[in-house]
């Protein structure tokens, strides 16, 4: 029984690769487990579409984490798109802006996630938020960084008063390495799971399969998936 074993998270889970990992990591440490999404009105609104199956994915792969999976909770945030100039939510081609940031940078995503992730918490009496933010590869997402992590983390345990935990089990480690702890978490079953229904991809492309899923194959999500699937077959 790990020290975590009786406590309850919640997951951010979009969908994605990198939350359905942090998902999976969540299910391997702690008796409850619920996940959040948030709708903000993002052009790959398909990820969002593929969390029950992911969800039910999971919940197959193991009797445990069946049972440790509970509550699914969505949070519709269309002002954060509609105030947001990003090419996630506009029509804005996703290249490197003036601000040396990508396009795809919407700003204060992570923070207002995690806000609203701590007060659905508050209620629900998970007091560890799981992310997938991560420093080592990332875009440059400033929100993204393990400083901005920990300030959130005493912001929203000061504000709440509440001791908070944000975990972000991805922080420090590359995308071949999220594939490697995938398969880590839940062997061959768990990669063919991600590979088949999580989605990445900036342009909602699930018309293209690749070794490593569904995408464009070009924008810098699915390059980035490409490029660590190929190390981590490369290294497994
Ligand atoms: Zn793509």
């Amino acid at each position: 029984m790990t020290e975590s074993a009786g406590k309850k998270a919640l997951v951010l889970f979009s969908g994605g690769q990198d939350s359905t990992v942090c998902l999976a990591w969540a299910l391997a440490r702690f008796a409850e487990v619920e996940t959040v999404g948030f709708d903000y009105g993002q052009s790959h609104a398909i990820e969002l579409a593929c969390r029950d199956k992911v969800r039910a994915g999971l919940a197959a792969l193991d009797p445990v984490w069946a049972a440790r999976l509970g509550a699914d909770h969505m949070i519709g945030l269309p002002e954060l798109g509609r105030i947001s100039e990003t090419a996630l939510t506009r029509d804005v081609a996703i290249e490197m802006g003036e601000n040396g940031l990508p396009t795809t940078f919407v700003p204060g995503r992570n923070l207002i996630f995690f806000t609203y992730a701590a007060a659905l918490g508050y209620r629900r009496g998970a007091h560890v938020l799981v992310g997938g933010m991560c420093e080592t590869d990332y875009s440059g997402y400033p929100d993204c960084r393990a400083d901005t992590i920990k300030a959130l983390e005493a912001a929203i345990s000061l504000g709440m008063a509440k001791p908070f935990t944000l975990e972000t089990p991805l922080m420090w480690i590359d995308k071949a390495a999220t594939w490697a702890l995938a398969a880590e978490l839940g062997g061959k079953a768990l990669v063919d799971l991600i590979v088949e229904e999580t989605h990445s991809c900036y342009r909602g492309d699930r018309t293209h399969r690749y070794d490593w899923g569904y995408g464009c194959g070009a924008c810098p999500a699915c390059e980035l998936r490409a490029r660590g699937h190929a190390a981590y077959v490369a290294g497994a």
